[in-house]
């Protein structure tokens, strides 16, 4: 007869903490809209993986910002798990757009669970104005020490643009989010390296 691993807490006091040891939690979203840019699991907590996304002074953070031509990162403080980030986004040729990120933590439950609603709007040029991108992540315990990341984007633009528009939107928009999702996966992976 197989032995069922959860008798072994079947004695003793329980504790919440006890309960949640080794057990897989939900982020309990009804759907995830959109496009889906990042679906992986790291062997880090779920607080550090929260940490590296949403600490502005941590170094993953500035590495991050640079990496994806971000400049001049103003930060407000968390109120009632709501926070305004603004900072420029260089295009090159001289171009830059200024953004305003709204953040919003919709769920959070310590190492086990945040989930993140991020909304971006731009100002400057190459249409940058007629689309909010927002941004859902959803970080949760897969097991102790090792968390599930699912990062979906979906563009909602204010007014539609022409259909040639659109496309050139939609292109750059995705390119951008590859690059930068991609990044963040590698650089989870780096740390997982380093810390196991
Ligand atoms: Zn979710």
């Amino acid at each position: 007869m197989k032995k069922n691993l959860n008798q072994n807490h079947s004695f003793g006091p329980r504790t919440n903490e006890n309960n949640s040891e080794n057990m897989k939690v939900e982020c309990g979203c009804t759907t995830h809209e959109e496009k889906e840019y990042l679906n992986n699991f790291y062997s880090l907590s779920v607080d550090c993986v929260f940490d590296c996304l949403f600490n502005t002074d941590s170094n993953f953070y500035k590495e991050y910002f640079a990496a994806n031509n971000f400049f001049d990162l103003r930060v407000q403080n968390w109120t009632d798990n709501s926070r305004k980030l603004e900072y420029n986004f260089d295009l090159g040729f001289f171009c830059k757009t200024k953004n305003i990120e709204k953040q919003k933590i919709l769920k959070s439950v310590k190492n086990e669970c945040f989930v993140v609603e991020t909304e971006v709007s731009a100002s400057g040029p190459l249409y940058a104005d007629c689309v909010t991108t927002i941004t859902k992540y959803c970080i949760t315990k897969e097991l102790d020490n090792k968390t599930r990341l699912i990062v979906n984007v979906r563009l909602d633009y204010k007014k539609k643009p022409s259909w040639a528009v659109l496309s050139i939107i939609e292109s750059k928009t995705s390119s951008n989010m590859k690059s930068c999702y991609a990044f963040i996966d590698k650089k989870l992976t780096s740390i997982e390296n380093k810390i196991n």
